[in-house]
């Protein structure tokens, strides 16, 4: 728990969110600014900042994070159409939340990242 962030909170319930899913171990909420049509944030309750502070005694539960958001894609209807999971590292890498989180996209075509 890092009392200054804002996901800590989420999970805690201590800040509204669109809670999709939630379990002991990762909640789903939807992204405050919805760069699809469906933009889900996969987080775990456990403060990590980012996948550059993860750990071989983190691998379940990264795999779990996984497997929620295939679940969460499949209830949103974007498993059959497909959807991109991604992780922003560090400021390069586009990271403006220190809480490890993987954004769901789907419901539309996306670009290439190429
Ligand atoms: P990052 O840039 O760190 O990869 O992604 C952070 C994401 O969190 C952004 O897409 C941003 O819209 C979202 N976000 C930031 N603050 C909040 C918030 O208070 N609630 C929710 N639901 N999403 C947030
Ligand atoms: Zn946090």
């Amino acid at each position: 728990m890092n009392p200054d962030c804002i996901f800590c909170k989420i999970v805690r319930g201590e800040a509204p969110a669109a809670i999709l899913y939630q379990d002991e171990q990762a909640v789903a909420f939807k992204d405050i600014a919805a760069r699809a049509p469906v933009h889900v944030l996969i987080v775990p309750r456990l403060h990590i900042p980012s996948a550059a502070e993860v750990t071989e005694e983190h691998a379940a539960l990264i795999g779990h994070l996984i497997a929620v958001a295939a679940q969460v894609a499949r209830e949103q209807g974007i498993a059959q159409t497909g959807y991109r999971l991604v992780t922003n590292v560090g400021r390069e890498g586009g990271q403006e939340i220190f809480h490890l989180h993987w954004h769901l996209l789907g419901g539309r075509q996306l670009r290439s990242l190429g």
